[in-house]
């Protein structure tokens, strides 16, 4: 019998949580998908960062190298965790900004880390109000665990060639955050498939040519040549001449918007009038008005110097008038999912 399994057994009931009532919680929550997984080390198959660190592939993100061995196992992150509660929060705009204000659709409304964050806490309430006791670390992209690797061991979809988690419903647009827990679940979830089949549209509709296949099949994305690193991440008063970001002044989509799971994913987040007004307005504002109006927005991670510079350098590579479908396949209507036979 192997050691957790002798845990499980020796576990009172009262550690224990249904894993039917905590997907329920989740989705009275307002999360669109939970997948639950045992609180075991990722393998190399699972989680390819040594060999991404190893090529440098990282950047100057040198903290995605810092608390290597805790990103592998989350037992180093809570002492005594037993599960993994992975959550989704689709977030598919009803359309989409372009011009001046063309940044990737993840940031058009709230920051996720706060929206998804607060969302935990209340299912961590919710998961009380049937166990007490239960307690919970939340996780949203700022603690030193691989959400995409915990989605996909929690079931909830794989990793894509565009190298972000794809689930079947939401594609990749979607916000992931987890609960750590040193609760076991009464049943744990395994892996979907792998979906993509022989389909490389985000490998060819990639402007830098950054997604590249790995030693183990698994793609990687090459920081040092991805727009979305480069207009969000990196801190220098210029940007590489070689860069192409397809008019965007933050982030970058170009590999999530052809794909077949993203083109069918229902509409997840209503843009309204006000919504597309103020975003617009941002590319022209001063210092002041950038920051009040980006306080509480995934924009707020960049400083008002690096949205000028992304600014002047998306206007030089397309004078302005990037239409919002500049890099979407055309008649995306008819494309279908991969052939998965
Ligand atoms: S975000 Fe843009 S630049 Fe980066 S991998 Fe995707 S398509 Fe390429
Ligand atoms: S575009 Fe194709 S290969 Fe890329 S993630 Fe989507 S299904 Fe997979």
């Amino acid at each position: 019998m192997s050691q957790n399994a002798q845990q499980l057994n020796s576990l009172p009931a009262s550690r224990q949580v249904n894993s039917q009532f905590v997907k329920a919680a989740a989705s009275q929550v307002g999360f669109d998908a939970c997948g639950i997984a045992e609180a075991t080390a990722l393998g190399d198959d699972e989680l390819p960062l040594n060999q991404w660190l190893a090529n440098g592939c990282n950047a100057d993100m040198h903290y995605l190298s810092e608390h290597e061995a805790m990103r592998y196992d989350p037992r180093l992150l809570l002492p005594g965790a037993q599960t993994v509660v992975s959550v989704l929060l689709g977030y598919k705009p009803s359309h989409r900004i372009g011009g001046k204000a063309k940044i990737a659709q993840y940031a058009y409304g709230q920051d996720y880390h706060e929206r998804v964050k607060s969302m935990l806490y209340a299912l961590i309430a919710a998961i009380r109000a049937e166990y007490p006791d239960f307690d919970a670390k939340p996780c949203v992209d700022t603690v030193p665990i691989s959400d995409k690797a915990w989605a996909v061991r929690a079931g909830l979809g794989w990793r894509g060639r565009n190298t972000l988690l794809v689930n079947p419903q939401l594609g990749s647009y979607c916000y992931i955050g987890e609960l750590v827990t040193t609760f076991r679940a009464d049943h744990y979830d395994t892996p979907l498939p792998n979906g993509c089949g022989n389909c490389h549209r985000c490998v060819d509709a990639c402007p830098n040519a950054c997604l590249v296949p790995s030693k183990g099949g698994l793609y990687w994305n090459d920081a040092r040549r991805c727009a979305s690193y480069h207009t969000v991440e990196n801190r220098s008063q210029s940007l590489p001449a070689s860069l192409r970001l397809a008019g965007y002044a933050f982030g970058c989509d170009c590999c999530q918007l052809v794909c077949p799971y993203n083109i069918a994913a229902r509409v997840r987040y209503t843009l309204s009038d006000t919504d597309i007004e103020l975003l617009e307005s941002l590319a022209d504002s001063d210092e002041a008005t950038f920051k009040k109006v980006t306080r509480h927005m995934a924009l707020n991670r960049i400083k008002y110097f690096q949205w000028k510079r992304n600014q002047s350098a998306r206007q030089a590579e397309c004078t302005g008038t990037c239409p919002p479908s500049d890099c979407e396949a055309e008649n995306t209507d008819e494309v279908e999912k991969p052939n998965l036979d």
